[in-house]
């Protein structure tokens, strides 16, 4: 199962915010050039790279000198979008400076609701990359609201990375996170946890071992990203669960190596 992701030719990969910001809330410069530095070399390699990377409102409040995330849904989506042109920027510079373009795709939970919008969505994806361009995805949190007639929000970017990966067709899903797998029990309360090397199944057992989850950053914890892998599965494609703490961690993943928890329902 390892081996087969050795394969994998279009890969989706997803930072949350705690992998690009420090804890005191500035922009982790080291680490978002890392990242850049790591997508550029597997593009190299001749894979096909789409990052879906939260960190809008974060790097909003730092930009802004702010420390607590403002309580209006109108301030934290004006934050959002100093934030995101900040965000773009960054990453702009620093995957040009490796010798690849970047565009930004900011989505809603309505693309996949309307066939003219998914298709759109679609078409845009594969001419970046067709471009050989690298599309950076987070959440349109300027216009993205929770209606009870117009959702237009998903709510996490675990299951934004999960869409993406269906509407581009990737092979596999590496999920980067501020813990280095799914265990059988909350590793940051149990220091007697396991992780799993490979999950086969998403089912109730399995979903229980992730109630405990502690959301630093308002996300949904490990239930958004079981819920990811779920979509992930479905589709018959695979996810990683690794750590984002030593990004080089994805030459690893993509070498085949046993690091992560690989989320798969292929036997081979
Ligand atoms: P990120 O911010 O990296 O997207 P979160 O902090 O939202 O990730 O979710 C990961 C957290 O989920 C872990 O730090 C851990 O505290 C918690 N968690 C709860 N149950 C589990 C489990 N069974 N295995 C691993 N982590 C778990």
């Amino acid at each position: 199962m390892r081996e087969s992701i050795k394969e994998s030719k279009r890969i989706v990969i997803k930072v949350g915010t705690s992998t690009i910001m420090y804890p005191n809330g500035a922009i982790n410069l080291q680490q978002m050039e890392k990242l850049s530095f790591v997508l550029s070399d597997l593009k190299n390699q001749g894979k096909e790279i789409i990052l879906v990377s939260s960190g809008a409102i974060g790097v909003g409040l730092a930009r802004m000198n702010l420390t607590e995330r403002p309580v209006t849904i109108p301030e934290q989506q004006a934050i959002a979008s100093i934030g995101q042109t900040e965000l773009m920027s960054l990453y702009s510079k620093f995957f040009y400076h490796y010798g690849h373009q970047v565009g930004q795709v900011l989505l809603t939970k309505d693309v996949t609701d309307y066939p003219v919008s998914r298709e759109n969505t679609v078409n845009t994806f594969e001419q970046l990359l067709l471009k050989q361009v690298v599309p950076i995805v987070n959440e349109n949190d300027t216009v993205s609201v929770e209606e009870l007639d117009h959702l237009t929000r998903f709510g996490d970017n675990d299951t934004l990375s999960a869409i993406v990966l269906e509407l581009t067709d990737a092979d596999l899903l590496v999920m980067l996170s501020d813990i280095d797998g799914f265990y059988d029990k909350n590793p940051m309360k149990y220091a007697d946890a396991r992780r799993f090397d490979t999950i086969s199944e998403i089912n109730e057992d399995i979903l229980a071992l992730a109630q405990d989850s502690s959301t630093k950053f308002g996300t949904g914890g490990m239930i958004t990203k079981l819920n990811a892998a779920q979509i992930v599965m479905e589709a018959k494609k695979q996810m990683v669960l690794a750590s984002g703490y030593d990004l080089s961690i994805l030459f690893n993943i993509l070498a085949g190596e046993h690091v992560g928890t690989l989320f798969t329902t292929q036997t081979h």
